[in-house]
């Protein structure tokens, strides 16, 4: 579609304006914005029965010229448009760069895993502003608890999980998984727990394929991380079946619980049907996982934005081999419009690993 490409170039355009132009002259009468979602309809009027004229991706930039009822207007392809605002993050100033005070640091820090966030600040509340893979090495120029401030490609500043790296906080001598100490000031009531996320597909099996052609196993990776990330923060004792994407058996997965002797085993997933209208988010459970799928159900339900499909029985493999309380989630249909929409969004990702932990934290104290 030639009319989207010219636009895409329009917004590449518009980006390096931003990136480029001096920060001090901005006064801001306008405000831009970043699509925080993979995909984003782009409507022409603010409501969600509008007819679509046309749809932004992840991390395209919009200049928004005003609001109304949630909505923000915008232009696109020369013409009035609108866009739902809860989808969009506010680009940050620019002049933030320049406040970071430069200490001596000489040590170096390599990140240990692919799709590690890099984000504005010294914890997961914080934006995501880059994405790190496994072997890269980023400058450390300060730490803040168990986060390192490292120095990226274009000079500006970003944060990085100590823990996601090979360079420990406290010195590269101190144990490379946060002390029991530091876990219990963020909230340690999932201290000494083994609980392994298992990141469903992976590799050559890309799970469910839901509309626009997105793959299950890649949302899976990011909100995996999430769950890891928030499990950790609680104090607990995470391990993940895959760590990028690549292909685990099924059987392997089982085995890597039981070998551990895991208190519980987390099976993230992304659901899809042929029919459109299936939503909502269900939580599967076989022989020895009933009370921890309802506890995760009802704390998912209750803080996520999409419809309640409730507990069920799952004769799945991954759960029948597995000797932890196994639950199997799928945190919404990827077949759905409405559900894509939501799931794609940092925003409900980092809601499901919050709603997982608490939900754990019920279910064991
Ligand atoms: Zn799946």
């Amino acid at each position: 579609m030639y009319w989207r490409k010219y636009w895409m170039f329009g917004a590449g355009l518009l980006l390096l304006f931003i990136l480029f132009s001096p920060a001090e002259s901005s006064a801001n009468s306008k405000e831009t914005y970043e699509v925080g979602n993979q995909v984003l309809n782009v409507r022409e009027a603010p409501s969600r029965n509008a007819n679509i004229i046309g749809t932004l991706s992840g991390s395209d930039t919009i200049t928004v010229f005003q609001e109304k009822h949630g909505w923000v207007q915008t232009y696109y392809g020369g013409k009035e448009a609108w866009v739902a605002k809860h989808y969009l993050i506010p680009l940050t100033h620019s002049s933030q760069k320049s406040q970071s005070t430069r200490q001596s640091y000489n040590e170096s820090a390599t990140i240990q895993a692919n799709g590690v966030r890099i984000r504005t600040g010294p914890g997961t509340d914080y934006r995501v502003i880059d994405i790190a893979a496994a072997g890269d090495t980023f400058q450390i120029s300060g730490t803040d608890g168990e986060w390192h401030k490292i120095v990226l490609g274009n000079g500006s500043a970003g944060w990085v999980a100590s823990w996601l790296t090979d360079f420990p906080a406290g010195g590269a001598n101190s144990q490379a998984v946060p002390s029991p100490a530091s876990a219990q000031t963020s909230n340690g009531s999932l201290s000494g727990l083994k609980i392994v996320v298992d990141p469903g597909h992976g590799g050559k099996d890309v799970g469910a394929i839901g509309l626009n052609g997105v793959h299950e196993k890649d949302l899976i990776t990011s909100t995996a991380e999430y769950v890891a990330e928030e499990l950790r923060r609680s104090g607990a004792d995470v391990t993940l079946t895959r760590n990028g994407d690549y292909f685990v058996s099924l059987g392997r997965r089982s085995s890597i619980s039981n070998t551990q002797a895991a208190d519980a085993f987390i099976s993230l997933h992304y659901n899809s049907f042929p029919i459109l209208a299936a939503n909502g988010i269900r939580t599967y459970y076989n022989s020895n996982g009933q009370t921890l799928a309802q506890q995760l159900q009802g704390s998912l339900a209750s803080n996520l934005p999409l419809d309640n499909g409730g507990t069920h029985y799952g004769d799945y493999r991954v759960l029948r081999n597995t000797a932890a309380p196994a639950v199997l989630l799928e945190l919404g249909f990827i077949s759905n419009p409405n559900d894509l929409q939501e799931v794609q969004t940092p925003y409900y990702q980092s809601n499901a690993a919050q709603a997982i932990t608490n939900g754990l934290k019920q279910y064991f104290n």
